[in-house]
Formats: C-alpha cells, structure tokens, sequence
C-alpha cells in the first residue's frame, strides 16, 4: 500500500510540510500536531488551542461533493433545485461559494464525492487554509464502494446476512476500506444496523435482519474490517452505525416515519446492535430521520447522551443524516427557527452536522450567546481531528490517481464477491428441478425485469462498467453446458410498467422452451430514480411482486412449462402464488457484481446452495409485522382467510444436500445462575454432495416475570460437509444469553426452566429440544 504515494506526492507533502513550519516558524514553539512523533492527544490538544471558534464549528461542518453541486447547478431548474434538498443544492451559495469556504477553513468534512480527482482538488483546497486541516471524507460506501463507478460491488447487507458468516463479512469491510482510501475517502456511513421488522420499508436490504443478534454480529464483523484493516495506516476507514434509532419498523412502511416503542423492546432488540457496535469501538453514529416517542431522534438527549454516552460508553463522535438538524424545525416542528434545531441537537450530543450552509455561523453565535460552551464544541471537535489523525490524513491528505486504478476491483476483491454471492443466495424451494443436468431440458428461455441488468448490485451503488458485472442472463450462460441452450427475452425492464406487448412476446416465445427461467423482484437502481421500486425513500403498501411480474409467471406455468424463479430484491416479498405453484425458486437478495455468475453456478449444480432467511418471508402486508422471535400471544387467534405463520420461517434455506442433526446432548442441565454450561449435537452431511449447513441455537425462557420471545437465536455456526461427514457442534450456554429485563426493568437471570433448541432454521420442526433448569 505504501507505494501508492508517488514521488510527486511526496514532494509536494516535503514541500508542505517546510510551508507550513515557516508558518508556524515566527515563535519557537514546536508545532507538535504537524509532527506524528508526537503523541495523539498531544496533536489534538495543540490543534485546537491554535482554532479560532468559526474554524472549530467548521471542522463539525460536512458539505457534498462539487461535482454533485456543479451536476445539480446544471441539470436542474431553480426551483426544482429548491424544492428537492435530495440534489445537495443550497439556495443562494454556489459551487465555487463552496471551494472558497473550504480554503477559508470553514470546512472540516464533504460527503458524495464520486472520483479521485475531485477527492484531491478538495485536499488541495483545504492545504490553502491557514491551519491546513485536511478534510475527511465521507461516503456511503454499504457493501463495498458502489458509489464509485468500477469499484467491487459485494451483495447487499440482508444478503450478506443470509451467509450467516461473519468472518467473511469482516474480509469484505477490509478489502472495501482498501478501496475507499484508493479514491481518497476515509468514513463509510456503514454498516446499518437497523432491526428490520416491516418489509414495506424500502431499507431492508442495507440491513442485516430481524434477528438483534445476527445484527449485531454482522455490525460488528464490518466495523473491524473496516475500520481495524490488515496492517497499513492506508488501509483503514471509520465506520458509522446507524440509524439511532427503531426507524426500521415506521408506524406505516415509510422512511422517517414516526415510531412509537416501549423502552422494553429499545433495549430487547433495537439497542443491543449499538451495545455491540460500541464494544466493538466504532468511531462514529448517526441517528436517524424519524422521532421516537414524540422527540425527533436528532434532538434526542436521553438517547443519545444519557444511554449511548453514559451507559454504554459511546466515545466516537455523532453525525446527523442528510438535513435532518434543520427538519428538528421544518418538518418535526420542535424547534421554531433552524438555529434553535441546531441547538436542540448539539445540547443531545450531536457533533456534526450533515449537510451545507447555516449552522456553522449558528453554532458560533449560539456559543457567542452562551447557549453552548466553547468545551461543549471542542470535545466535538476533539473527535473529530483525532480521527483525521488517526486516519494519517496530516501526513498523507491524497491519493495516487494511478495507483488506485491497480487497487480498485483487484482480483481478490471480485472473488471475495464471488465467494460472498455463493454463500448467500438462499434457495427456498426445489421440487427435483436443480440442479439442471443435461437431458430433456436443454432448451432453457430467460426473461423477467432483473433478467439481464444490474438490480444485482442493489441500493447504493453508482452504474457500474457493464464488463465488472454478470448479469443473471451472463451468469446461466457462461455455466451452462455446451449441450444447453440459453436464450432471452425481454419481458419488460421497468416493474411498474405493465408493457404489455413484452408480456405477451415473453408468453408466447416461452412455449417452445423446455425450462423458463423467470428473474423477477424489486428494483433498487438509484441512477434510475423514477424505476426504482425499493431501497431509499421507497416505501410500498404491498409486498407482492410489482407490476406484471406475478402474471408473466402465471401465463407462463399455464402452458405447462417447468419454471424456475429467481428473486433479485433486497426487499423480503410475499410469494405465496410462486411458493405455490412453482417448482423452484431461489431467493438471491441483491448478490453484487458477481451475483449472475454466483446463480449460474447453483442453478447448475457447480456450487451448493447455503444462505439461510435473515428475516421471516411474509405471506402478505396484512401479516406486517411477522417476526420468529415474537411473543407468546402473537398467533392465538388466526386471521379470517390468511395463514397466520409466515410464508418461510427465519433460518430457512435448502441445499442439494442433506443434513442430520442427531445426539443432541446438554453437558449439565441444572446451573446457577452465575454459571455456564454447554450443549452438543452431531450435524451429518447425509446426501450426496459437499454442501454448507449453518447450525443454529434457540433459546425460550419457559415461564418469566415479564412476557420473553418464543424464542430467540443465541449462536450460530457455519460449516462445511462433504458427503458422509459429520462434525460435533458446541455451543457454551452462558448467563447472558439467559438474561433479560424483568418485570421491573432489571437485566437478570431469572431461575427456572429454559428450552434450548438446536437445528437448520427457526422452524419448530426444524428444531431438537432439551430443557435447562437454572436455580
Ligand atoms: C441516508 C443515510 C445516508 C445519507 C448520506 C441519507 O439520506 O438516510 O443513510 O448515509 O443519506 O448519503
């Protein structure tokens, strides 16, 4: 990595570096904070005694990118600008207004800034300021840096979740860090962890699940690769956890919708991803858009101070998301004017402000005023130049335009994506059809929407060079035999279209097929902002197949032809129709650049099947919300006409082998409370083919002071078997995972029986039983 500092850098960095000492040079004090031999503490601390206020609330100040202003500026009428604060416009300051506040010091951060170019233009920028600090840059870089065209496109976070493999999510937040700081960006607001409980949200796919603790660990795995890297200083970004807090379960579907939650269930299952986050040192948080209970969550002092600061030891610093200190005014109407909103934020703990003009020149007024103490910015401030300090942005501030080419989509990064995409893509039914082997049906047709495009690479990602990904159509092709024949057809692109001539082509020319292959699903293309039917800001009413999707399936099986379904959608849909009348589906999430060739493998028999449901699939939007791990009362009385249990339980993922959980066996089933103990079971691959079994462990509390989920995942573990192979699978039983808040809020064990099940999804029948006494 070191490397990529070309001689020229260096230079320029050498030339720097006795610039800014001849600055400093008119006193014989050492200029510590430009010299890394000191001690960190000791850089910050000198930094800020040399800070003017205006430059401190400048550093808590994050502007977007000038490309992304200059394309607004351009493309946008003024008006249109106005009125859509989603085009980082700002009314009444240009472009160039900006570059000017950056040389002036009055920026600390810049968010969506897509290429390395610009990435060096702003440091340059910055080097004219008269402290010289550089900039930290920021951007949403989710499952890799799919913001930048080219970079490795890893499948979404609720797919990567279906791998339950948190060591390989690791790898992909420490080969993402290596790319973001190719293209000079060094904070991801990532990893999301959000406890999805409602698939009308369009965010389910940048989440890690329904489960608390596959969240957390999925949080926690991407957070140390990003932000603890393999070696180098080069190699690492922060990490951002959000959003703080429960917008994931809105009262309606929608992004930034109010949600109203008992503190029971905050800390049951919404905090303990940010506990874990936390422990984990993440650098930064950001809240979310929506209120909790009736304060916005940007104004929320209790949660922000009282329990992430104090209670669970929260150090990094907070950032808002994307305007919301100003709608603390204009949209929640709990603060009367934009400056009393910034208030009401910094006084809950917040330490930057996403995005643009207003609250610098607020924050020193409201300090001026004595409103805010100048200690209250400077322990933002503080944090937010040791990161810049850690980062090793003072001594290297950019990047090397050709070196980054080498490091972008490295072939070790692409089959991180590969392996990633085989792991997760989870197949929910297969009566006989896959694998295919040639025989009677060779002539194969691929059509549907997500067919032969890039709704693979999911929300958050930037159109990527066609050569970097595999399509599905790619995918099958360049698997299938030489004996098959794969063609296409396209049944219409945009899913809220009904093109009917497409259906009708797509129809017709499939009755001379042997096998339909249908890709249906969501589409989460933000580049084609109008087609798009999930991910941000796109919330739904139904879960069912947009468009004519259900009825191109339909007329399709009516001719008696065998099809297989593949669902590309970060969204959990309800497919009741397709569960029932298809014989195979395979639910792919959005598996990444790599995600076609992943499919094509499967569905040929070259890579068995292993991811496993990270949420429950529901049957319709009247079953919202459907979640394993609800209370007892949840299902006593059933629905008129819908089944109450969901469509395919959490957990739930089929291979082309077979496993056998036998001997399930606990080390002693009497403990203390204060005491641990350990159960056993003997997983055996009994088909006929090496496949991935990930083997989970349940918890119920039998009978508890307050109502306990009927049961709940406590540990989990991914193994590989080849054909007659078994493996005894441990998991240690401790006093954590059989505590909870009681009747009166105390987190305790509280003694009695307990079931512990252990088995291949969350399914009862899927589930071994063995009861745990605790005295
Ligand atoms: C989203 C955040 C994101 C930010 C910056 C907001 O609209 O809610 O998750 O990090 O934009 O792109």
């Amino acid at each position: 990595m070191k490397s990529k500092y070309s001689i020229l850098i260096l230079s320029f960095l050498t030339l720097f570096t006795i610039i800014s000492f001849n600055v400093f040079s008119d006193s014989d004090e050492d200029v510590k904070y430009l010299d890394p031999s000191h001690k960190l503490e000791d850089r910050v601390k000198d930094l800020i005694k040399r800070m003017t206020l205006e430059e401190k609330a400048g550093q808590m100040s994050q502007y977007v990118g000038l490309d992304h202003m200059r394309k607004a500026e351009k493309n946008l009428s003024k008006t249109d600008l106005i009125n859509n604060d989603a085009q980082g416009f700002y009314p009444n300051l240009h472009s160039t207004d900006v570059a000017n506040l950056v040389k002036e010091g009055m920026i600390g951060s810049f968010l969506h800034v897509l290429s390395v170019e610009e990435t060096n233009f702003l440091q340059e920028l910055a080097q004219k300021s008269r402290l010289k600090i550089p900039l930290l840059i920021g951007i949403d870089a989710i499952h890799g840096n799919g913001l930048y065209s080219g970079a490795t496109v890893y499948p979404s976070p609720i797919t990567l979740a279906a791998s339950f493999d948190t060591n390989m999510v690791r790898r992909i937040g420490q080969q993402t860090a290596i790319e973001m700081r190719a293209t000079g960006t060094h904070w991801t607001f990532t990893p999301n962890i959000d406890v999805s409980r409602d698939p009308r949200w369009g965010r389910v796919g940048e989440t890690f699940g329904e489960d608390p603790l596959l969240v957390s660990d999925m949080g926690v795995a991407m957070i140390k690769g990003l932000q603890n890297g393999y070696n180098d200083l080069e190699d690492k970004v922060i990490a951002c956890a959000k959003h703080l807090i429960a917008g994931s379960t809105p009262i309606n579907g929608l992004n930034a919708s109010p949600m109203d939650i008992s503190e029971r269930t905050l800390r049951e299952v919404y905090l303990p991803p940010y506990k874990s986050a936390i422990d984990a040192g993440v650098y930064s948080i950001m809240t979310a858009h929506n209120e909790l209970n009736g304060i916005p969550c940007h104004a929320d002092k209790w949660m922000m101070t009282d329990i992430l600061k104090k209670e669970m030891g929260f150090e990094g610093f907070f950032v808002s998301d994307w305007m919301d200190m100003e709608r603390i005014h204009t949209l929640h109407k709990v603060a009367e004017n934009l400056k009393e909103g910034f208030y009401l934020s910094i006084d809950a703990g917040m330490d930057m402000h996403m995005h643009g003009p207003d609250f610098q020149e607020k924050v020193v007024e409201l300090v001026k005023e004595g409103r805010i103490t100048e200690e209250r910015i400077d322990d933002s401030v503080k944090k937010i130049l040791s990161a810049k300090f850690q980062l090793g942005l003072f001594e290297h501030p950019f990047v090397d335009i050709e070196e980054s080419k080498k490091i972008i989509s490295q072939k070790s990064h692409v089959a991180l994506a590969l392996e990633s995409a085989q792991k997760s893509i989870v197949m929910l039914k297969n009566n006989d059809l896959l694998p295919l082997k040639p025989g009677n049906k060779n002539r194969i047709l691929v059509t549907g929407p997500n067919a032969n495009n890039q709704s693979i690479t999911g929300d958050w990602t930037s159109y990527q060079p066609d050569d970097n990904v595999i399509t599905v159509l790619e995918g099958i092709k360049m698997n299938a035999p030489a004996d098959f024949t794969i063609d296409y057809v396209n049944s219409g692109e945009v899913i809220g279209e009904k093109a009917e001539n497409n259906l009708n082509n797509a129809v017709e020319k499939a009755k001379s097929y042997d096998l339909v292959v249908i890709v249906v699903g969501e589409n989460s293309m933000r580049y084609k902002w109008k087609d798009k039917t999930n991910g941000e800001n796109k919330g739904r009413a139904s879960i069912q197949l947009a468009g004519n999707q259900l009825e191109l399936a339909k007329r399709i099986n009516n001719s008696g032809i065998p099809i297989l379904v593949i669902i590309v959608s970060g969204r959990p849909l309800g497919i009741p129709w397709i569960s029932d009348n298809i014989p195979a589906i395979l639910y792919a999430w959005e598996p990444g650049n790599m995600g076609g060739k992943a499919i094509g493998e499967i569905i040929f028999g070259k890579t068995n099947p292993s991811g496993k449901l990270p949420v429950s699939l529901a049957r319709s939007v009247g079953q919202v919300q459907t979640f394993y791990n609800h209370k007892p009362s949840q299902y006593f009385h059933k629905y008129v006409f819908e089944k109450t249990g969901p469509l395919y339980p959490f957990g739930f993922g089929m291979s082309f082998t077979t496993f056998k959980y036998q001997d399930f066996e606990i080390y002693n089933s009497k403990i203390n409370r204060d005491e641990s103990t350990q159960v056993t079971v003997k997983v055996t691959n009994t088909g006929k083919m090496k496949g991935d079994e990930v083997v989970q462990l349940y918890i119920r509390d039998d009978y508890s002071s307050a109502t306990r989920p009927v049961k709940e995942l406590k540990g989990y573990k991914r193994i590989t078997l080849d054909p007659g192979q078994s493996e005894i699978i441990s998991f240690e039983i401790k006093p954590k995972m059989l505590s909870f808040y009681d009747a009166h809020m105390n987190y305790r064990v509280e003694p009695g029986n307990f079931t512990i099940m252990v088995g291949s999804s969350s399914n009862k029948n899927d589930l071994e039983e063995i009861k745990l006494s605790v005295l």
